[in-house]
């Protein structure tokens, strides 16, 4: 095992960790084709027999490589493969590895007694787990986003999956032109992140409210104690993104209402987890629109409504920006109320026929703004207030 080997095989941890056929179609791109990768063009390329410099090794690899990048931008498509990444990220890791051995290795490898084990093997053992451990850490900071920007409204999952994409690119080119460089630069990544993430979480527990009566510490946010059912005298309003705002809440039924836009339990403040508008609180048992009821709720995005037309109309008169702040807002405060208790089964004509026709209202809207913007927000409003109704009835 020479050192070379080793700072491929740690250097490929955090790329596979990332994406689970980039990396392995960039590896075997650079073995079949090294003279197209600059500065490379004196390494020998594999022999034509060799499993990874097999076209149609190569064909599938890009193939799936360039399904994972589309499919990693949507979020249905991210949520539906989550699980199983983090084991296919591993195995990738693996098969990859173990197919680079070159002859040479795999002739000394039968003459090993399998006493004396190869301490290449452990490595890539050890590897395989560090990209299994990395996966993960990775779903959880995606699930983390996505609590924040559930329907991705500022584009937060789809930028954070451009960085992904660009950071094995970058990470691939790092690794074959200086890989102790990358290594080291990719652990130090990695140990700032685990701090970020320590430090979050004790923020978070900080910011918990203990209760007087039994001391159970609740949500900044929550309106009553999830323990005991106390009433909580300081209760601070929720921002868009979730986090805790500084000012506190003066009219508790609006909070309420408030909470129950984020999907969150209005008297523990915790997150909701069914789609289902009849449903219990998992953290303290309080019905979800018990009160306040369906009706209140329709009232307070009603009351929205009429505040964001009014104002994109206004708006609609700054060209093109005025169109798209006017979307965004109506995404945030209007439809995502409704959007989070409606599942997202909606198919995929829905949805194509949606991003045209708000291509349609944006083209529309570059030069008439202050029409278009109050009618793309009227059209989708009504649209979602609809699929909201008939979730109620269900
Ligand atoms: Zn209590
Ligand atoms: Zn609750």
């Amino acid at each position: 095992m020479s050192v070379a080997q080793i700072i491929a095989i740690l250097g490929s941890i955090p790329l596979f960790s990332l994406r689970t056929f980039l990396p392995a179609f960039l590896t075997a791109l650079l073995l079949s084709y090294p003279e197209y990768f600059p500065g490379m063009g004196d390494v020998a390329p594999l022999p034509e027999d060799a499993f990874l410099s097999k076209d149609w090794v190569l064909i599938v690899l890009g193939g799936l490589s360039i399904l994972e990048i589309i499919g990693d931008k949507s979020t249905e498509i991210r949520n539906l493969i989550k699980g199983a990444e983090t084991y296919l990220k591993p195995l990738s890791f693996l098969l990859i590895n173990l197919s680079m051995i070159d002859e040479a290795s795999a002739e000394i490898l039968k003459e090993v007694q399998w006493a004396a084990i190869d301490p290449l093997w452990i490595l890539l053992a050890i590897g395989a787990l560090a990209v299994h451990w990395l996966a993960r850490l990775r779903k959880n900071f995606i699930d983390f986003l996505e609590d924040i920007d559930e329907d991705d409204n500022l584009f937060i999952g789809k930028i954070s999956s451009w960085v992904e994409d660009s950071l094995v690119l970058f990470g691939f080119f790092l690794l074959i032109w200086t890989g102790i460089v990358m290594v080291v630069l990719y652990a130090a990544a990695i140990g700032i992140i685990l701090i970020l993430k320590k430090r979050y979480h004790k923020k978070l527990e900080k910011q918990k409210v203990e209760c007087t009566t039994c001391g159970e510490r609740n949500l900044p946010f929550a309106t009553q104690c999830s323990n005991c059912k106390q009433e909580l005298s300081e209760i601070h309003k929720i921002g868009v993104l979730g986090q805790r705002k500084e000012a506190l809440v003066k009219d508790r039924y609006e909070h309420r209402l408030d909470l129950l836009s984020h999907k969150r339990c209005p008297d523990c403040g915790n997150k909701l987890k069914s789609n289902k508008i009849q449903q219990q609180c998992e953290i303290c048992g309080a019905a979800a629109f018990n009160s306040p009821g369906v009706q209140e709720y329709l009232k307070m995005q009603n009351k929205k409504f009429y505040k964001i037309t009014g104002l994109s109309f206004l708006l609609g008169f700054i060209p093109v920006l005025g169109f798209v702040i006017s979307a965004v807002l109506a995404n945030i405060y209007l439809f995502s109320p409704y959007r989070r208790y409606i599942s997202r089964s909606s198919s995929f004509f829905t949805k194509l026929f949606i991003k045209f026709i708000t291509f349609l209202f944006f083209l529309f809207g570059i030069a008439l703004g202050f029409l278009a913007a109050p009618a793309y927000i009227l059209m989708r409003y009504y649209l979602w207030k609809k699929k909201f109704l008939a979730q109620v009835k269900n």
